[in-house]
């Protein structure tokens, strides 16, 4: 059983980039219980897409996540594929 503690919007060094499935900017940090541990995830509130490797303590490691899959964001990769026939 999982209960979200706490949910932090993400600024400064933290800062997420936009969500890459719908676009959203209200992209948060949530902290969650899991048994005695707490952890950390990325939550999109426009769409709930989320990252949450199940081991983060902090969110540093969270924010590399999120800002870095694939080296760019997935729509600019699709824009690229489409404009490039690919
Ligand atoms: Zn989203």
């Amino acid at each position: 059983m999982t209960d979200i503690i706490r949910v932090e919007k993400a600024f400064g060094d933290f800062a997420l980039e936009p969500c890459p499935f719908c676009g959203s900017e209200e992209v948060v940090y949530a902290e969650y219980t899991h048994g005695e541990e707490t952890r950390w995830k990325v939550v999109c509130c426009g769409c709930m897409a989320s990252i949450d490797p199940g081991f983060c303590r902090n969110k540093t490691g969270l924010r590399t996540r999120w800002n870095t899959r694939n080296g760019k964001p997935p729509k600019e990769k699709w824009n690229a594929m489409v404009r490039d026939g690919e």
